[in-house]
C-alpha cells in the first residue's frame, strides 16, 4: 500500500508495508523515500505520530542518503558514454578486455553463453538470462580493477547454471573464483568512496 504525505522535510514518497511485526520501523531507501514497516492493524495517526516522533532522524538519513548519491554519481561520471560513439568505444574495450575471460571461464566451467550484450546499465554489472543464455555487462566494469571484472564475469557465468544466489551458487563461486567475497567488497568500497 502506497500513499503520499507531507511532513516538515518537505514532500518525500512515503511506503507502508503493514506485516507481522511488534514494532514499528523506518528507513530511507536509495530514491529518498520513507518505507515504514508496521503492525498489522496499526492506526493511521500511530503511523503519523512515530513519523513525527523521527523527524530529525529522517532528516539525517536523508542527508545521508543524498551524498551516498552524489558519491555514486561521481563514480560513474568518469566514464563519459553521452554519445553512441563513446559509448560504442568504451562497449568495445570492454570486449577486449572480457573476451580472454570468457574463453577461460566457460571452458573451465562447461558453460556456453548464447550472447553476450554490454549496456550502460548503473544500477546492475551484469545480468543473466539462464532460459535465453544471454549475458549483459555493464558497460561501467570498464571502472573496475580487472580482477574485480573478473569476478562479475563469473558471477553471471555461474548464473548460466544456478539462477538463485544460494549455497550452490555460492561453492560454484568457491571453485571458480576463489576471491569472489574480496572481489565484491573492493567494487563496492570503490563506489562509496569515490
Ligand atoms: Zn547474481
Amino acid at each position: 500500500m502506497y500513499f503520499c504525505i507531507i511532513i516538515d522535510c518537505g514532500e518525500m514518497n512515503i511506503k507502508i508495508t503493514y506485516r507481522r511485526t511488534r514494532r514499528l520501523s523506518m528507513r530511507v531507501v536509495s530514491n529518498g523515500d520513507l518505507h515504514i514497516s508496521a503492525p498489522r492493524f496499526t492506526p493511521k495517526r500511530a503511523i503519523d505520530q512515530f513519523i513525527r516522533d523521527n523527524e530529525a532522524w529522517i532528516q539525517g538519513a536523508m542527508q545521508r542518503q543524498l551524498e551516498a548519491n552524489r558519491k555514486r554519481l561521481s563514480f560513474y561520471e568518469q566514464l563519459p558514454l553521452e554519445t553512441k560513439e563513446l559509448a560504442r568505444a568504451a562497449a568495445d574495450r570492454l570486449d577486449a578486455m572480457i573476451k580472454p575471460m570468457l574463453l577461460k571461464y566457460t571452458e573451465l566451467m562447461g558453460v556456453h553463453p548464447q550472447k553476450i550484450t554490454y549496456k550502460p546499465t548503473i544500477s546492475r554489472w551484469g545480468a543473466c538470462n539462464k532460459k535465453t543464455g544471454v549475458i549483459s555487462f555493464s558497460t561501467y566494469l570498464l571502472l573496475l580493477p580487472e580482477w574485480c571484472v573478473e569476478h562479475v564475469v563469473v558471477h553471471e557465468l555461474a548464473h548460466l547454471v544456478e539462477p538463485n544466489h544460494g549455497p550452490k551458487f555460492h561453492a560454484l563461486m568457491d571453485r571458480y573464483y576463489p576471491r569472489w567475497k574480496e572481489a565484491r567488497k573492493a567494487t563496492r568500497a570503490l563506489i562509496h568512496n569515490s
